[in-house]
């Protein structure tokens, strides 16, 4: 392991000096955030509040240098706090003063103030580094995806060490500003509104700002070559999508489904509220990899996604996620159904929608295709374990879930769960039992049967989520498995569905 200390004469002495008599109190902060699926990621001590982050981009080698400004403040009496980084770092500065820095772990950047930091306190930290973000590997792999003219920072659960210092959990958000200067003829994608452009001397800064609360794993980064279209939506919502202008055959169906945006995020206002954020929109890099990801107010779509032709289910999927992950945020990871199970139950709404399968004939199809000696039934949605995350069964069986739920406590009640979940949690975190809560406070309903049975339990359901009086409860007795006579037909729009199950499967 490379370990590097840097502590000046002059800093050693200060920090000593600045030590007060009651330095015993303060503690370094701890190097994760507590999460039981990610034990290093995140950090203890501090919260921040915003990350403006400067960068200077080359394509041609992939070389990334930066400068990082947090906004912080101590959660406890801190002799010491780590940010979640992977590029080589040459300066740290807290409140001006530099500041002692060192590595451990995978992607822990140690940090020691002059002067350590009285709990309540404000800090700002400025990071200067840089790096070849492609050829930094952490736990064997990068987020930082090359593409033919530039790059792509996109990932879950994690992508920005390498290219900023974070609080790498999504239980600290924060508000950003990515400015980037790139050689004059490349663009720059991130999250939010394009603020400015200005060019001289052969390179071109690109500034973005999402000024509402962020998940650090859903900042995101292109720089290369695109063809950008920007629009209204009928509800007067500012949308800017981008395509790489090298999609080959992918290119017109990547149009046709993400130049829906504007269309389907309003649809989707509908059910989930008014949308959280104050633009949005997507991109279409020019990657080798298979996924998507919710990336706040710009959804990364890879080029794949639209292989077979348009998809507008995986549109509505990302969207889904700006109520349901971006805007509502994990606690912590185990509870990532909050994410995907929501998400994937727009999938089957949009399918209602569109006439192609209701959600009760999904559900239904989703329970009946798994024989219950499935390893699919052994995946609890509610709990998943950080290996089956992503699994299937996190997003179908967590979507017949709430399709079980909506049986449970009737459409109307359903769809005031629905929309007022986001409304009410909007920009902030939450974990299952708080939505379980909420759920039995809008039903009436004592729900704890439903939420063991469906989210944390390691088999499979003895009857399916049933809709009341439905007929077709004959076919999910107890038991039920896979026969020709037993599947329910296949709704057309299960395989689109289907093609959505790569997405987050983040190329590690
Ligand atoms: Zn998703």
């Amino acid at each position: 392991m490379r370990k590097r200390l840097i502590v000046s004469a002059a800093s050693a002495l200060s920090l000593f000096l600045a030590v007060p008599a009651s330095a015993s109190d303060f503690q370094p902060g701890a190097a994760g955030v507590g999460d039981s699926y990610y034990p290093t990621y995140g950090n203890g001590g501090y919260n921040v509040s915003h990350y403006d982050i400067r960068l200077k981009y080359q394509p041609a080698t992939d070389e990334l240098e930066g400068t990082t400004t947090i906004l912080a403040t101590a959660t406890q009496d801190l002799s010491r706090f780590n940010l979640d980084f992977a590029l080589n770092v040459a300066e740290v500065r807290v409140n001006g003063r530099p500041a002692a820095f060192t590595t451990s772990g995978e992607q822990e950047l140690e940090v020691t103030p002059a002067r350590p930091l009285a709990k309540g306190s404000q800090a700002t930290v400025v990071v200067r580094y840089k790096g070849v973000p492609s050829t930094v590997k952490k736990y064997g792999f990068t987020a930082w995806l090359r593409t033919p003219d530039g790059a792509v920072a996109a990932g879950e659960p994690e992508s920005a060490w390498w290219w900023f210092p974070s609080n790498d959990h999504p239980s600290d958000k924060a508000t950003f500003d990515v400015s980037v200067l790139v050689p004059d003829g490349n663009q720059v994608i991130s999250n939010g509104i394009l603020t400015g452009t200005s060019s001289q001397a052969g390179w071109t800064r690109y500034s973005w700002r999402e000024n509402k609360p962020q998940a650090t794993y859903l900042a995101t980064l292109a720089v290369g070559k695109f063809d950008v279209t920007t629009d209204t939506t009928p509800g007067g919502l500012p949308v800017y999508n981008a395509y790489s202008k090298d999609l080959g055959d992918n290119a017109d169906a990547a149009r046709a489904s993400v130049e829906r945006t504007g269309e389907l995020v309003d649809w989707l206002s509908g059910y989930f509220g008014d949308y959280p954020f104050s633009s949005v929109g997507g991109y279409v890099p020019n990657v080798p990899t298979g996924f998507a990801l919710e990336t706040q107010t710009r959804v990364f779509y890879s080029p794949r996604q639209f292989s077979r032709g348009a998809n507008t289910s995986v549109v509505v999927h990302e969207l889904a996620h700006q109520w349901y992950g971006d805007s509502v945020s994990l606690s912590r990871w185990s509870d990532i159904w909050l994410n995907e199970g929501f998400a994937r139950y727009s999938q089957f709404l949009w399918s209602e929608h569109e006439n192609e399968g209701t959600a009760q004939e999904l559900a239904d199809y989703v329970y009946a295709s798994h024989p219950a000696d499935d390893a699919f039934w052994t995946v609890k949605p509610g709990d998943p374990g950080a290996d089956n995350q992503f699994s299937g069964a996190v997003y179908d069986r967590g979507a017949v879930a709430i399709q079980a739920l909506r049986n449970t406590v009737g459409d109307e009640a359903f769809f005031r769960i629905l929309k007022g979940w986001p409304t009410e949690r909007r920009y902030g975190n939450a974990t299952i039992p708080e939505f379980q809560a909420y759920a039995e406070k809008v039903s009436g309903k004592k729900l704890g049967d439903l939420f063991t049975t469906w989210l944390f339990t390691a088999a499979k359901p003895a009857t399916g989520p049933v809709a009341p009086g439905a007929a077709a409860a004959a076919s999910l007795a107890p038991g039920a498995g896979r026969t020709d006579g037993q599947l329910p037909a296949e709704p057309k729009s299960w395989k689109k569905i289907q093609e959505t199950n790569s997405l987050h499967d983040a190329g590690h």
